[in-house]
């Protein structure tokens, strides 16, 4: 029997028939063989057990692999040794229940959303539009009031962690959210354009309610003291559309996010500041759990959802269904179910990314490529 080379359990191996990655989750260090044939077995043993076979197919790889080494040798003699699949294995009743029953169970997949965003009032007259405010989740221009009592009522039988008011809200609406999430321990996180409330009002708001963290877009025409406003849970995103709008901001600004937003497809200044190299993808820190997590989920979206003023339900840029048609419960547990939803939309799903090794090093599917800005971090 051949020999055989056993990659370290605690390393994090991806194959493709065109790449190779062996990442160490404690050290931090990677072999990457990228414009290589790797065999069609040793794809599958890699990937589901992490051993190569000691064969002549296999000798240009292991050569490299052994080098470095990441793994050790061993010698079986009559019979294969056990090896445990590698990759998360998750415990769940959900496909046996739609077998059986032909749907979920709702009191399972209610479990899986953590936090909603509710798409509110937005009364302002600023220099971005609809494809902006994608990015940045927020409302478009309207002045419909969200129907937010009867939402409300439905979230009773959610495990949430998070609620996100995106936009303008009254002071008694806001007051009636606050109590139901101090009650049940939720974080209410109020995003809102700066000249939406005179600035006075926020930091009241901050004072007032100790559950609230307040998330304030600003801009390059922001006056000063708002920018450099210090207040606990404040955050200030900084919107960039251009180069200038970097310029502008001199100085450390530890409690400025930047965020940047592109007017449209074809406005294309930022793309070069966004685009990360497959070398800065190699340097990016993360532990097993977080890899294997990346192989399955959509870290950045899963378990989130968000609600329009017009009773839309989205995720990221997807349409769900309406709240008209029916309830939360039912639109939540029929989507989960389905083939497009975006919470296990992952890199080795997107076609760009189906042959790279690095798809669990990248940035989970963003806002960014769903909009087609680019195509994937590493490619305009
Ligand atoms: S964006 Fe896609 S192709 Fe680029 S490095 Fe990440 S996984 Fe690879």
């Amino acid at each position: 029997m051949n020999r055989l080379y056993i990659i370290f359990p605690h390393c994090y191996i991806k194959a493709t028939s065109k790449e190779l990655l062996i990442y160490d989750t404690i050290k931090f260090s990677s072999i990457y063989m990228r414009n290589i044939a790797v065999p069609y077995k040793a794809v599958n043993t890699l990937n589901q057990f992490g051993y190569i076979d000691d064969c002549d197919d296999n000798k240009s790889i292991l050569q490299k692999i052994a080098y470095k080494g990441f793994g050790y040798f061993i010698q079986p003699n009559k019979s294969m040794p056990y090896f445990p699949k590698r990759g998360l294995q998750i415990m769940t009743s959900l496909n046996k229940e739609n077998k059986a029953l032909g749907h979920n169970l709702a009191s399972y997949t209610n479990m899986m959303l953590k936090s909603i965003t509710f798409l509110l009032n937005n009364t302002l007259s600023i220099n971005l539009n609809s494809f902006a405010y994608k990015q940045l989740e927020y409302p478009n221009v309207n002045h419909t009031e969200i129907d937010i009592d009867t939402i409300l009522l439905q979230l009773i039988s959610f495990d949430l962690e998070r609620i996100v008011l995106s936009g303008e809200i009254s002071c008694d609406k806001l007051e009636r959210i606050l109590n139901l999430a101090q009650t049940r321990n939720i974080l209410v996180v109020f995003r809102v354009h700066y000249l939406a409330y005179p600035i006075q009002h926020i930091q009241d708001m901050l004072r007032k309610y100790r559950t609230i963290m307040v998330e304030l877009l600003i801009d390059s025409a922001t006056p000063l003291d708002i920018i450099n406003l210090r207040e606990e849970r404040l955050i200030l995103k900084y919107i960039v559309t251009n180069n200038s709008d970097l310029d502008k901001l001199t100085g450390a600004k530890e409690n400025i996010v930047l965020c940047p937003i592109f007017l449209d497809e074809k406005n294309i200044t930022l793309q070069p500041q966004m685009v990360i190299t497959k070398d800065e993808v190699l340097k990016i820190n993360q532990n097993l759990k977080d890899c294997y997590l990346k192989d399955y989920i959509n870290t950045s979206y899963f378990g989130n959802i968000t609600i329009n003023y017009d009773g839309m339900v989205y995720c990221v840029n997807q349409q769900i269904e309406s709240l008209q048609n029916r309830d939360l419960a039912c639109i939540i547990n029929k989507w989960v179910g389905s083939q497009d939803c975006y919470w296990y939309f992952t890199r080795n799903k997107k076609l760009e990314c189906k042959d790279c090794a690095l798809q669990v090093l990248c940035p989970s599917i963003s806002i960014y490529e769903q909009l087609k800005i680019y195509k994937c971090p590493c490619r305009v």
